[in-house]
């Protein structure tokens, strides 16, 4: 027996679960289609510098970098949103705004394995740019519902918060951005004594260190009882009632858009990437204890990667945790079913003659597929059965020449004698036998 298997973290994807992630897929870029976001293509390998520069710590340390044979130190992208950024600061500079742009694909992390947490995995990922309305994030929220909807998951939650608040307050109390985004780790790790700690350390008042405590327990369901006691918390704070302020507009138009969402706002809520500036969210459902999709406001990004000042807003979809959450809610996968058949050719003499119906059925968008392995009918047979094929057609001799073949319902058990410029309808069930 061969000694190679995947590398630890990754994995291979056998026809079931490809398919369930292609069904996933294709639910995205038809989300990407009703909400108006034309899909691009990037590359896998970025430079260092631009995955690291806003990623967050957790990011920046699980990348796989490594110097190329050019002596360039590049890295796998861990996420998409420093790729599209790039291009908007770059070759889509003078595109007009809102620019509204989908990608698909596979990033790299080199994340401790375990469920939910891949070193490879795969993400759908929409953006929004050159909007700083509230409409624009309440968009965000209200696609992600639809595509969870679409996968057929349930009882979703959406966790939300808002940085703009918390950085309001750190930044009107004088801390610098990189103690900023230290504060935030901690919170978003839920590391809260160290986070107080380290304002206090850096000079914040008392009065800061206290609406810090009272926005970390600020948390629940009824969202807008808790937006005006964040609002409360954060009174002396502009830029941060600011943000408040902002929040409760993009959760009204969401829930006045009759999206039926189940939200919970947290105030203390960050998330582990450093380069977002206003509301923030992630997905979750009962079955699973990792988050399904995360996404929100980033409006200095583009600026700086040496593009113009572009305000944006965007989510990434975990599709390997859609996935596990259908399988653990048991979702069925709505698709219609394709007639399959397989041509079984009698003899040799006949085999040009079965891949001549062969391609005929495929002309007609029938998926067929041609007996290879020179069996007798009967094996044959027994094979299609087992892989659960619709039809088979027998094309033999006597037959053939009233141009005719046999064609035998799998399921039903029963053969009849078709002419050739019958199958196709016969198959597709607009004729009978
Ligand atoms: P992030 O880019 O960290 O905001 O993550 C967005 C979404 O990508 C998460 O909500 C997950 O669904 C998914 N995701 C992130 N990291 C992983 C991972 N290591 N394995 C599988 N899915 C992941």
């Amino acid at each position: 027996m061969s000694a190679f298997k995947t590398v630890r973290g990754m994995r291979d994807f056998l026809p079931e679960e490809a398919k369930i992630m292609k069904y996933i897929e294709s639910k995205a870029r038809k989300i990407a289609e009703l909400y108006g976001y034309q899909e691009i293509i990037m590359p896998v390998v970025e430079s260092y510098e631009l995955l690291a520069a806003k990623a967050g710590e957790e990011v920046r340390l699980r990348m796989y970098a490594f110097k190329d044979l050019g002596g360039r130190m590049v890295a796998l992208r861990p996420e998409f949103t420093p790729s599209v950024a790039r291009l908007v600061a770059t070759t889509l500079k003078n595109e007009p705004k809102p620019l509204r742009l989908f990608c698909l694909g596979s990033l790299y992390r080199y994340d401790e394995p375990q469920r939910g947490r891949y070193r490879e995995f795969w993400q759908s990922n929409f953006e929004l740019m050159g909007s700083s309305e509230p409409e624009a994030d309440a968009e965000i929220i209200m696609l992600t519902n639809s595509l969870m909807e679409a996968a057929g998951l349930e009882n979703l939650v959406f966790k939300v918060g808002h940085v703009g608040v918390l950085r309001g307050v750190l930044s009107q109390e004088g801390l610098e951005d990189k103690t900023e985004n230290e504060v935030l780790q901690f919170l978003d790790k839920k590391q809260y004594d160290d986070a107080f700690r380290l304002v206090e350390d850096a000079g914040a008042s008392q009065k800061c260190v206290k609406a810090l405590q009272k926005l970390v327990g600020l948390k629940g369901s009824k969202v807008f009882e808790i937006i005006n006691k964040m609002k409360e918390s954060v009174k002396d704070y502009e830029k941060a009632v600011g943000a408040v302020e902002n929040l409760q507009k993009i959760l009204m138009f969401v829930s006045e858009s009759g999206c039926e969402i189940n939200m919970t706002v947290e105030a203390g809520f960050a998330r582990g990437l450093e380069y977002y500036t206003g509301m923030i969210f992630e997905v979750y459902v009962p079955e699973l204890d990792v988050a399904l999709a995360g996404g929100g406001r980033y409006d200095k990004l583009i600026e700086l990667f040496g593009g113009e000042s572009t305000p944006a807003v965007g989510v990434a979809h975990g599709i390997d945790r859609i996935m596990l959450a259908m399988q653990r809610q048991k979702t069925r996968l709505k698709a219609k079913e394709e007639k399959k058949v397989v041509v079984i050719p009698i003899d040799d003499d006949l085999k040009s003659e079965a891949l001549k119906i062969a391609r005929m059925l495929r002309d007609a968008d029938i998926p067929v597929e041609v007996e290879v392995m020179g069996r007798k009918v009967s094996k044959a047979l027994e094979d299609a059965d087992r892989r659960k094929l619709n039809y088979a057609i027998i094309v033999g001799e006597k037959e053939l020449k009233e141009g005719a073949v046999v064609l035998r319902n799998l399921t039903k058990r029963e053969q009849n004698t078709v002419k050739i410029e019958k199958i196709i309808e016969t198959v597709k069930g607009k004729s009978r036998p």
